[in-house]
């Protein structure tokens, strides 16, 4: 069995195992009955699954070697998604054939690049690297919270983290939601943004988890 397509069979078992669903399931569901034996026999000769009676579980070998691929697969959603704003129906092909072609270092510079998202598109989790933990900084993050702007810088707006889910309704009444182009003018004592002809006092909390490329005056 090819590396590729261990990578991606990772890929779904992890998926199965995030929604704490059996993972025999989703390898018979990816390749059917006919395949199913030999998959499992490769899984577990590369020492990333073991099973537990009927139970399958990673090992520790395949959760991080999951996780890895989990990470390069959303990272790369977020690349598309919200950089080069790709449709989903492009970019998921995209995001499929860039996790099995990104290095460790590409992958921690498109994390840092995109200033460590902690989740894909699609609001799923995206296992935190190195470059998210310690604090490497050769590479400048291209997207980057609201709060780092300067006063009169411009900037369009990428992601919003969804912790603030409750207020999203309310931000995007006043469009404060990705696409837009926004004006910093205000820090203290509190966030004023330019958005749309209008002026909008954000509260710090929410300003931290708004993410944004910078564009020239
Ligand atoms: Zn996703
Ligand atoms: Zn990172």
């Amino acid at each position: 069995m090819s590396d590729r397509r261990i990578d991606h069979l990772l890929r779904i078992i992890w998926m199965a195992y995030e929604r704490e669903s059996p993972l025999r399931d989703a390898i018979r569901e990816e390749y059917g009955n006919e395949d199913f034996d030999e998959v499992l026999q490769t899984l577990m000769q590369e020492g990333l699954i073991i099973a537990e009676g009927e139970r399958l579980r990673f090992t520790p070998r395949g959760k991080r070697a999951g996780e890895e691929i989990i990470r390069r697969y959303r990272l790369a959603e977020r690349l598309f998604a919200d950089l080069l704003e790709i449709p989903q129906s492009d970019y998921e092909w995209l995001a499929c054939n860039f996790e099995h072609i990104l290095s460790p270092e590409v992958t921690d510079s498109v994390c840092t690049f995109l200033g460590h998202p902690r989740v894909c598109p699609h609001n799923r989790p995206i296992p935190q690297g190195k470059c998210c933990v310690a604090f490497v900084n050769d590479v400048k993050p291209l997207v980057q919270p609201l709060t780092t702007l300067s006063l009169g810088q411009k900037a369009r707006i990428v992601y919003i983290f969804p912790a603030h889910k409750k207020r999203w309704g309310q931000l995007h009444q006043f469009g404060v939601f990705p696409g837009n182009t926004i004006k910093l003018i205000q820090k203290r004592p509190s966030y004023v943004i330019e958005i749309g002809g209008t002026t909008l006092a954000l509260d710090d909390e929410i300003c931290k988890d708004i993410y944004v490329k910078k564009l020239m005056n």
